[in-house]
């Protein structure tokens, strides 16, 4: 796991450059594919998701290892052709792991975030999931182990395989010849993230786009078709935590209130979206039907709250930073708290940002936290031995935390509501 974090020290300002490059071309052409708050929660998702990854928190059904233990056919050694092999065997199982995503119920759940922004940009990209809490990917590299890949390559290549994905998350470049026929593209990748009728579940391949074409699930991106973005039920949240177990409770709740026992039973792998014909009468969810014509979420957002927002997933990097630097310093009980500051934190500020009431009680309550653990530990996870006033920054942030969260709860939403009266 230490070589991961490493690996996300180094990640992280290289996806965050990329970001603010498309942000400052989209100004450069007078064509902004960015919306502040949307970026805001998806950057914060991906923060999620690489805390999360890095600690392990995962419970590991099937291991690769494992697979290669007991079914390896051949031993082989890791020339080149092995790599290439190893490649196409982690993107066929990448396809197949993503239609079953897109097409049962429960694997939806841990996807619906990638396809929760209504926006399609770099930043959408890294929203990553954190609801992944069983691994069974090994069982899609069955192939692989077969033919006796090494776990080693396969471990160097499948974070690979995954950045490679990052790039083709953009509005602002068309299609690509011949390459089209070869990779996935971004034309290709804004069908994949499109709801309407003609291209929704369509391009699941992740690098090649031959495998949507041998199982006839490619969709050329359409003049006529403008690709909608999102998904059919909005997560109308910024909340990335939310937004990982919507689908989850939902199925919950339609399997607790169902009468039918056959029902409750098979409603975790029927089709995405299916529900119980008793609880879909009774329990109606907003649907999105007409793709052109509906409001993308964005509750009120003054300047200030929008700069404060930016100010929050700014200094959460930065802790985030911290810890992936010092991760074999701060041990692994030190590893969780730090880890569950940071989830607290972004529940905290992007329940500000949807004006939820309640924010207010997460951000004090976190705030006091913080300054308890400075208080009674002289030291903020050993940020001291780098920067003699770390510890008192990261206070300052607290305090300013404690501020904002009352500050826009109650000062600012109520200059808000003057503003509406007549
Ligand atoms: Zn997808
Ligand atoms: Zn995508």
């Amino acid at each position: 796991m230490e070589s991961y974090a490493t690996a996300l020290l180094y990640a992280t300002p290289f996806f965050i450059g990329l970001v603010l490059i498309e942000i400052l071309y989209g100004r450069f052409v007078k064509d902004q594919k960015h919306n502040l708050m949307d970026t805001v929660s998806s950057l914060s998702s991906g923060l999620t998701n690489v805390v999360k990854d890095s600690l392990g928190l995962v419970l590991i059904l099937v291991s690769y290892p494992f697979l290669l233990e007991h079914l390896a056919l051949i031993e082989i050694k890791a020339t080149w052709l092995v790599w290439v092999v190893a490649f196409i065997a982690l993107d066929f199982a990448g396809y197949w792991n993503h239609r079953l995503s897109h097409h049962i119920n429960l694997f939806w759940n841990q996807h619906v975030i990638h396809h929760s922004s209504e926006e399609f940009n770099l930043a959408c990209a890294l929203r990553q999931p954190i609801s992944n809490l069983f691994g069974y990917y090994a069982l899609l590299l069955i192939p692989a182990a077969l033919l006796g890949v090494p776990n080693q390559v396969i471990a160097i290549l499948a974070p690979i395989h995954l950045f490679a994905q990052f790039w083709y998350h953009t509005q602002h470049i068309g299609k690509m010849g011949i390459l089209e026929y070869v990779i996935v593209t971004p034309s290709q990748h804004r069908v994949h993230h499109a709801i309407n009728p003609e291209y929704i579940d369509k391009n699941l391949g992740q690098i090649f786009c031959v495998w949507d074409r041998m199982f006839g699930t490619f969709q050329e991106e359409l003049d006529d078709v403008p690709p909608q973005y999102g998904v059919l039920k909005p997560a109308n949240t910024w909340n990335p935590i939310i937004i990982n177990f919507q689908h989850l409770w939902r199925l919950i709740q339609d399997a607790w209130r169902t009468r039918s026992y056959w029902d409750k039973l098979r409603i975790w792998f029927m089709p995405t979206g299916w529900r119980p014909q008793d609880v879909k009468e009774k329990y109606p969810v907003e649907v999105i039907h007409d793709v052109y014509n509906f409001r993308k979420y964005s509750p009120e957002a003054s300047y200030w709250l929008k700069g404060y927002a930016l100010f929050q997933l700014i200094i959460t990097t930065g802790l985030m930073l911290f810890m992936f630097y010092s991760y074999s310093e701060i041990g692994f009980d030190g590893l969780l708290l730090f880890g569950a500051f940071i989830f607290v934190g972004i529940y905290g500020y992007t329940t500000l940002m949807d004006r939820k009431s309640y924010a207010v009680w997460i951000e004090v309550a976190r705030g006091i936290a913080g300054l308890a653990l400075i208080y009674f530990s002289n030291d903020w996870f050993g940020i001291d031995a780098y920067l003699s006033i770390g510890s008192y920054l990261v206070a300052l942030y607290f305090l300013i935390t404690i501020f904002g969260g009352v500050y826009f709860t109650y000062v600012e939403k109520s200059f808000a509501a003057a503003d509406l009266a007549p």
